[in-house]
């Protein structure tokens, strides 16, 4: 089916739009080429990462840049990248999947690989000129150069606008010399183009320039040492020095003053990706850890047999599921809107970061969501491994927490994304891009209304989940629109509500996207095949409105008072109540025993 307007959920609108699970994309909907494209990206990941762990492991730097070099053979570099300058353009979806199967063997190469392809490559394939495009992305496409982005200084990290870095044009005119300090650059020991953040005069913004790097003709630029970092440890980090580097006018992106732009764009693209890449570890974490608590025994029982073993396998699995199940289901939402765009004439250029703008709401979500559940996959791992888990290099899980780690800080702190989820849902609603207010309206009126004393029928699969995950939908109105209402363009001053708000809006997200899938494969596979599924959907709601519950009264609590106050809460108790609770022992208890049997993650 074509994609159009109509079909296509805007960036936010799943919040107030009921979504059928036909609609949504999920792993099992890969196609043929897509379901080659990951084999082979497994295949490279199983042949040239994993085995060199240790290398890694050991700060070989140069083993990342060869790594690098087979993967820009392999083509896997050039997999977003439009044919017309050498790569292989394919879709988002095929870009999101290389970024998931490529990441799992370390941190270290993952991120060399995600800041080469996303933010090092992308702002030159987003605005760049045609001339800046047929210069440099064909050798960034196929690994003969390698690209960092030289965004964060010492003095301007969240605040990346902030930055001092000049650049100054030179009295003829033709070329911009920079100067200044950049810091924590992945990539940086062995880049050839940089794409460097600069001020140019008193300008409010940033302007982006593209930089060549060659140690031999090092044109102002050096390099500090590199940094001794807790995970990651082979990927090259370092601070960046220009002082007086010439760089011609023609290497400006965009225009003048649009760097902050561009900066953030690519960080948009980055999320989603970043987010992608946490989630083949989290497979894997959870299939090492299953593995060694089948063969571990304690009081003469595998302990992967106790129940507070299991409680652990359940959990994790459950988060890697809905974490594929939303990063897929945007991943395709933003291919299928760079297509309606592409159709409706605009440039793949101006559809790719229309697309993928349009969508930065559910980046960020993901982004947040995705690096928290790898951090806790390798953090449970590390508890299932016992004292082997913590304290011995020897073991995967390790290195596995260590790596995970910078997934909540980079790509904008988890904090930052949390704050900017909600930020630009309410600037949307302003812009009448999301229509935030009605629904609201009859929330507010259903709270003032008399609840229905019915019993509904939930005899269907997931009735009564679905109503659920409406309610949820409502208590994010109620209490963000509260918090709208009452503190207006101040709002963004009250940070603990929007983090409260913030958590609200992604456990929707993430909780409606695993049933959505799951809801989907049951119709086409038959239920009793989504059976393991069912549960993990199950086992993921009844967190999310848990986690709901709590962010909702902290919330009310804080910005109500009275018959307010009052009324918030008791709706609140409405919005978050079951009529069946679900036995989530069992539901545990079914995961584990299928992840115990297959002795993997298996979905
Ligand atoms: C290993 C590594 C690789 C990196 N690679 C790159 C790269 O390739 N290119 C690049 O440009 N940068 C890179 N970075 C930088 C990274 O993007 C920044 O570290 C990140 O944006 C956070 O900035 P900061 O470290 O200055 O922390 P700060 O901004 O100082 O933040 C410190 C804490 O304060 C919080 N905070 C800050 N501002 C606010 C606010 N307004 N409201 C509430 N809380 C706030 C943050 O959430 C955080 O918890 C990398 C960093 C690391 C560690």
């Amino acid at each position: 089916m074509e994609a159009n307007e109509k079909d296509i959920l805007r960036g936010g609108q799943f919040l107030v739009k009921e979504t059928n699970c036909e609609d949504v994309f999920t792993p099992e909907d890969f196609s043929e080429e897509q379901t080659m494209m990951k084999e082979s990206v497994m295949e490279f990941n199983d042949r040239e990462i994993i085995p060199h762990k240790a290398r890694f492991e050991a700060k070989d730097y140069a083993l990342t840049e060869e790594v690098m070099r087979k993967a820009g053979d392999m083509g896997f570099l050039s997999v977003a990248v439009p044919e017309a300058f050498g790569g292989m353009g394919m879709g988002f979806v095929s870009t999101v999947l290389t970024c998931d199967y490529i990441s799992s063997g370390t941190g270290s190469f993952s991120t060399a690989f995600g800041a080469h392809t996303g933010i090092g490559t992308m702002p030159i394939t987003l605005y760049g000129t045609e001339e800046q495009k047929q210069k440099y992305v064909p050798k960034l496409a196929s690994g003969e150069w390698f690209g960092a982005y030289c965004l964060t200084e010492p003095g301007a990290g969240s605040d990346a606008n902030s930055g001092k870095t000049t650049a100054e044009l030179s009295a003829d005119g033709k070329s911009y010399k920079i100067n200044g300090q950049k810091m924590w650059i992945s990539n940086a020991g062995f880049c050839s183009v940089m794409i460097v953040f600069a001020r140019i005069e008193d300008d409010k913004n940033i302007t982006g320039f593209i930089v060549e790097y060659d140690g031999e003709n090092p044109n102002g630029i050096t390099l500090g040492e590199e940094e001794h970092k807790l995970g990651i440890r082979a990927s090259s980090t370092r601070q960046v020095f220009f002082n007086d580097t010439v760089v011609p006018i023609e290497n400006m992106l965009a225009g003048r003053g649009e760097g902050f732009k561009i900066a953030m764009n690519a960080l948009n693209v980055g999320r989603i990706k970043l987010a992608a890449a946490c989630l083949d570890s989290q497979r894997r974490i959870l299939s090492t850890a299953v593995n060694y608590a089948n063969e571990r025994k304690q009081f003469k029982t595998p302990i992967s047999d106790f129940g507070a073993i299991k409680v652990k396998l359940a959990e994790m699995a459950t988060n890697a599921y809905a974490g594929e199940s939303a990063t897929y289901r945007a991943a395709k939402n933003i291919e299928d809107r760079i297509a309606m765009r592409e159709a409706a004439g605009n440039t793949h250029q101006e559809a790719e970061l229309k697309g993928v703008e349009e969508y930065a709401i559910e980046c960020s979500i993901l982004k947040v969501a995705v690096s928290e559940d790898v951090q806790h996959a390798a953090d449970e791992g590390i508890q299932i491994f016992g004292g082997m888990g913590g304290f011995s290099e020897e073991t995967p899980m390790e290195s596995a927490w260590r790596d995970a780690r910078i997934a909540r800080i980079y790509e904008g702190t988890n904090e930052i994304n949390r704050m900017l989820s909600v930020g630009m849902l309410v600037k949307k609603a302003m812009k009448g891009h999301v229509d935030l207010l009605g629904p609201a309206q009859k929330v507010q009126e259903e709270l003032m209304g008399i609840p229905s004393f019915d019993t509904p029928d939930f005899s269907e699969l997931f009735s009564e989940e679905k109503v659920m995950i409406n309610k949820l939908k409502k208590t994010f109105l109620m209490v963000a629109g509260g918090a709208v209402q009452k503190f207006g363009p101040d709002l963004d001053k009250h940070q603990q509500l929007l983090i409260a708000a913030a958590d609200i809006l992604i456990e929707i997200y993430m909780a409606e996207s695993a049933i959505l899938r799951t809801e989907k494969n049951a119709k086409r596979f038959g239920a009793e095949s989504q059976s393991v599924q069912i549960a993990m959907s199950k086992l993921y709601l009844y967190h999310a409105v848990d986690i709901i519950e709590e962010k909702g009264k902290e919330s009310i609590i804080s910005f109500a008072e009275g018959d307010e106050q009052r009324m918030m809460l008791m709706g609140l108790k409405r919005f978050t109540k079951y009529q069946n609770y679900p036995d989530i022992v069992d539901l545990r208890n079914e995961i584990a025993e299928k992840v115990k049997a297959e002795n993997k993650y298996c979905f």
